[in-house]
């Protein structure tokens, strides 16, 4: 039997009440694509769009056309003149086309085909690669996530964990929510800015059936955070977790070194410690050499960056131990040590680690289950995202393109894998 392409759509995108009449290759000029008629089986009933029940026709619609996936870089579509029908309940409406999507011209499997690629690539790329546009990938990977949202299943969600993520180089925040249950990473939920109203939103959505069964919420140390907590999941242990912790830390050696700096400019020194910074962010054991000879040179010195960077090494400790009551031993310590330094950056951190320190040690009674592996990497994909977003100058689009790389939403069915 010859091969026609009706009977490779048959295979590959068969409904139970259409079928494809009739299959052309069209060339206008330099212009080439595959025309597929489509035809409701004889004896076939038309249906609502809302409810899927048969209705009695109404009339008849021109014939419209929808984009289909290309095959061998040649533009596919689909030509249909859709019937109108009349629903006792939703009116005269134009019927349900298991092909298509509301208003849309693409198709549906146009739509997942390119939401899938837009995972992998960027959307230029996608876009480029399929001979198709960037709102195009946008409207397909907008949709595909609409229905991803609509039925993902949020009943286990016993751990979640709160981050926030500046976009748009500046001063613009989001406040995202992760689902870090034991098996599970994905992003839950993204609010706009990142005030008290917005956390508080976000368990407003979550509902009080679900707030009720979290277990874990791991959060930095911010007041608004801490009290939705209390508030609205009062069962849930708060931790505190490594991730942020970690920043805090950072941030205070960050800033002694730059007071430090800015005090030995004034008396004309030409210092190191400009070039310093990043090797004093970093641990030592990752240090290059030319990192590790100026860290060599800050002893002499005796500079309070130093001294800043030592006690801050040595809170590594802290998270190395497994019973809370030791930990509590060192953290106490540890914070009597930094509040003698007289490193005022440092004292702040101590006095704001001390006045959470039950919540700190809640990581220990976690079991140390929730580490900051979690939250930094999913943190560092929302970063490739941001920053890849060249082109999602709006809010609404950063949030789908979010949702679609980091939600892990289940996809719409398809007739057949095409990818
Ligand atoms: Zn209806």
């Amino acid at each position: 039997m010859q091969l026609q392409v009706q009977t490779v759509l048959n295979r590959v995108h068969r409904f139970k009440s259409f079928v494809y009449s009739d299959v052309r290759f069209i060339e206008r000029g330099k212009e080439v694509r595959i025309e597929a008629t489509i035809e409701a089986r004889r004896n076939a009933k038309s249906r609502c769009p809302i409810c899927h029940e048969t209705r009695p026709r109404y009339d008849r619609q021109n014939t419209r056309c929808f984009e289909f996936i290309p095959l061998w870089g040649i533009a596919v579509f689909f030509l249909y003149a859709p019937w109108r029908v009349n629903c006792p309940e939703h009116r005269v409406l134009v019927e349900a086309m298991p092909w298509s999507q509301g208003k849309s011209s693409m198709s549906r499997a146009l739509m997942c085909f390119l939401a899938s690629w837009a995972k992998r690539l960027s959307w230029w790329e996608t876009a480029k690669a399929f001979g198709s546009s960037w709102d195009k990938v946008r409207v397909s990977v907008q949709w595909v996530v609409e229905w991803g949202l609509a039925h993902r299943a949020l009943q286990c969600v016993e751990a979640i964990g709160i981050d926030e993520v500046a976009w748009r180089k500046g001063h613009k925040y989001l406040t995202l929510v992760y689902d870090i249950s034991a098996g599970t990473r994905r992003l839950l939920w993204i609010g706009d800015d990142r005030r008290r109203a917005t956390i508080n939103g976000f368990f407003e959505w979550f509902g009080k059936d679900r707030c009720q069964r979290l277990r874990f919420v791991c959060t930095d140390m911010w007041k608004p955070y801490l009290r939705a907590i209390q508030k609205y999941a009062a069962k849930a242990l708060n931790i505190l977790d490594r991730f942020h912790i970690a920043a805090h830390l950072n941030k205070a050696l960050d800033e002694t070194r730059r007071k430090e700096a800015a005090a030995y400019r004034k008396r004309g020194n030409k210092i190191i410690l400009k070039h310093a910074r990043w090797s004093l962010l970093k641990r030592v054991s990752h240090l290059t050499e030319r990192q590790a000879v100026r860290l060599k040179e800050l002893p002499n010195l005796t500079l309070r960056t130093t001294r800043a960077y030592l006690i801050n090494e040595n809170f590594d400790q802290f998270w190395r131990y497994s019973m809370p009551f030791w930990a509590d031993r060192f953290l106490a310590a540890w914070c009597d040590r930094a509040m003698r330094s007289r490193i005022e950056p440092l004292k702040k951190v101590a006095l704001m680690l001390r006045k959470h320190q039950p919540l700190i040690l809640n990581y220990f009674h976690a079991k140390k289950q929730y580490n900051s592996g979690v939250i930094e990497g999913l943190n560092n994909k929302v970063r490739v995202v941001t920053k890849r977003a060249y082109g999602y100058r709006k809010l609404e689009v950063i949030k789908i393109a979010l949702y679609h790389a980091l939600g892990d939403l289940p996809s719409p069915p398809t007739t057949h894998r095409f990818f």
